[in-house]
């Protein structure tokens, strides 16, 4: 390696204080200084954290947004999710091939282009989207796409310096404001009423308010905070889980345009109610353009002493937020394998029990909440919790976003009261001729016609913010198996029923749909479908056989007009069957002569 790359690899280590935990950040800083992550590169930066290779090249090549290959100029990384292939994403995926010259997956003949897919980047409501060089591009025309090529060459416009001016290229698409977390709030008023009572307290009124974690799940979060404060530990830690990488899901985005001292506000007040110095907010890397914008209004509030030391006067509670920006992996949504991101490694999932509120970050108490849910916490503590409990249903206090997008005239975000039937909300979006809803993204559930009278609330549909819209012309088993597809690109690999079982659960599904299935075919696929949910080890291999399990009990008819009878049995074709072998193995099969 040249002396002079060695010596930028070793000063950008340096300023990271040769902090082992700070990996990814080196990494990516070292990426955008020499283009990729070469061996030689990774061996550089392994040695001057004193750490071995393996764990260098195990943490790099585990995230899609790390380049291990060759040195790549322009990126582009076309968003292929569901809505996005709904509004004629393919058309501009074959106008970039069109106009770089080469296919997805591959450079430009003059090496100045690299073609990408990539799974949902939070532009659901604005598709055709695009990351070009990590600047989000949204409602691309196939009629954009020379000159996009042209400006990327000419190195101005898409240049990577640009990110964080990169904002202006994205609406906001804020439909409708409720009451709890677009309304305005005068910075640090949740703060100074919280600081007014014990820690104790604070967690007293968030349990009285009733207020559960907006994730989807539900969790207490006064229930939550308190396990944290009674662990004892060297530390305790507050994590905002930024990465709202649930495919159709943009409502943080919008969180953290409009009003991110909302959030600061709330992980503040999670500080002092759980005893933690120190929080962390994990931004998905797809909103890296957010980065300096956020970084600059932290700075404001250090300066307005609402972060850092004696906060709001109150002297010995200290806390500050940093901010550590993901690479591009779903699974890093899981909160133990945000954790393992937060420091510095593979996003792999943790065996739970312990949980983090235990046995979290660096292996302390640690509190990980949503970005909405802590949005949420600091409105109850300026408000009241009488005010916040009145809003709602009696098991879902508040109020939810929904990132609403597909078939509908105003796809954007709605911030409705709980309690909101389906019916009411896809009137409200201009929703016409609806087919399914699938509500919480393809981990969720799609919902049929008949089903437009349940709510959006934990006691019915709870969902994590994602509602797609699918019109009655929509192929909805080609939407159930672009989802399949999704659950088989992000699966970590670690467990045997969600590595080996979404592959399946994919085959067998293309095997109905090629009308090759039989009705044991289908009592096959649920039976897998249960297996994989009951088997895998976190949440994202429990959930990944939804979108089949929820279709084959809403849209039984989707899948019996595609099988035969239980004798059937489909056609092979020796030659077909034969064709990726002899392809791999670039010869005919040897055919041996009967003696
Ligand atoms: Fe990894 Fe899937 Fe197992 Fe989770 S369920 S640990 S994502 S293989």
């Amino acid at each position: 390696m040249a002396s002079d790359q060695s010596s930028t690899i070793k000063a950008i280590v340096k300023a990271f204080d040769s902090d082992r935990s700070r990996l990814m950040d080196i990494a990516q800083k070292v990426q955008d200084e020499l283009g990729y992550l070469s061996e030689e590169t990774m061996e550089t930066i392994a040695e001057a954290l004193g750490i071995p290779l393996v764990e260098v090249r195990d943490m790099a090549s585990f995230y899609a947004f790390f380049n291990l290959e060759e040195k790549r100029e322009n990126v582009v990384r076309l968003c292929n999710a569901v809505v996005e292939k709904m509004k004629d994403m393919d058309s501009v995926g074959r106008a970039f091939e069109k106009a770089a010259g080469c296919a997805f997956g591959e450079t430009s003949p003059d090496g100045s282009i690299r073609l990408e897919y990539t799974p949902c980047i939070g532009m659901s409501d604005q598709a055709p989207s695009a990351l070009i060089n990590d600047i989000p591009v949204t409602s691309i025309c196939p009629e954009d796409v020379p000159r996009i090529i042209k400006d990327l060459k000419a190195g101005k416009k898409y240049s990577r310096a640009n990110v964080s001016s990169a904002g202006a290229e994205v609406d906001k698409n804020l439909i409708k404001a409720g009451s709890v977390i677009f309304s305005p709030m005068e910075k640090g008023s949740a703060i100074r009423k919280a600081l007014n009572m014990s820690p104790e307290d604070v967690i007293n009124v968030i349990n009285q308010s009733r207020l559960r974690g907006r994730g989807g799940a539900g969790f207490p979060t006064g229930m939550k905070w308190n396990f944290c404060r009674k662990t004892k530990g060297d530390a305790h830690y507050v994590i905002c889980n930024a990465d709202e990488g649930e495919p159709g899901t943009f409502k943080d985005r919008v969180i953290l345009t409009e009003c991110p001292d909302l959030l600061f506000e709330g992980m503040t007040i999670a500080g002092y109610a759980i005893g933690a110095q120190e929080g962390f907010i994990y931004l998905r890397g797809e909103y890296l353009y957010l980065f300096e914008t956020l970084q600059k209004e932290l700075e404001r509030r250090r300066h307005l002493g609402l972060l850092g030391k004696n906060i709001a006067g109150r002297s010995g509670f200290d806390f500050d937020i940093r901010i550590q920006v993901g690479a591009g992996a779903y699974v890093c949504g899981e909160e133990s394998s945000l954790i393992e991101s937060l420091e510095g490694k593979r996003g792999a999932p943790r065996d739970r029990p312990p949980y983090p509120v235990t046995d979290g970050y660096m292996h302390q108490p640690s509190s990980v909440n949503n970005v909405e849910t802590f949005c949420a916490a600091a409105r109850v503590m300026e408000k009241g919790a009488g005010w916040f409990s009145k809003i709602g249903t009696k098991d879902s206090t508040g109020t939810k976003l929904l990132s609403i997008s597909g078939d509908c005239a105003h796809p954007g975000v709605y911030e409705i009261e709980y309690g909101e039937c389906i019916a009411d909300l896809l009137e409200m979006a201009g929703a016409k001729d609806v087919q399914a809803v699938q509500v919480g993204g393809p981990s969720g559930t799609c919902v049929a016609p008949k089903d437009f009278g349940r709510t959006i609330c934990f006691e019915d549909l709870p969902t994590g913010g994602s509602f797609m819209i699918f019109g009655k012309d929509r192929d909805l088993l080609d939407i159930v198996h672009q989802f399949a597809e999704f659950f088989v690109e992000e699966s970590c690999g670690w467990c045997v029923p969600c590595r080996v079982g979404t592959t399946l659960l994919k085959q067998k599904l293309e095997k109905i749909m090629a009308g090759n299935g039989s009705s044991l075919d289908l009592k096959e696929l649920e039976d897998l479908g249960n297996t994989v949910k009951l088997m895998s080890r976190c949440g994202l291999g429990q959930t990944a056989a939804n979108p089949i399990l929820t279709t084959l009990q809403n849209f039984p008819k989707l899948y019996s007009r595609l099988v035969k009878g239980d004798d059937f049995v489909p056609p092979f074709d020796y030659e077909k069957a034969l064709a990726p072998g002899i392809e791999m193995a670039g010869r005919q099969p040897v055919v041996e002569e009967e003696v």
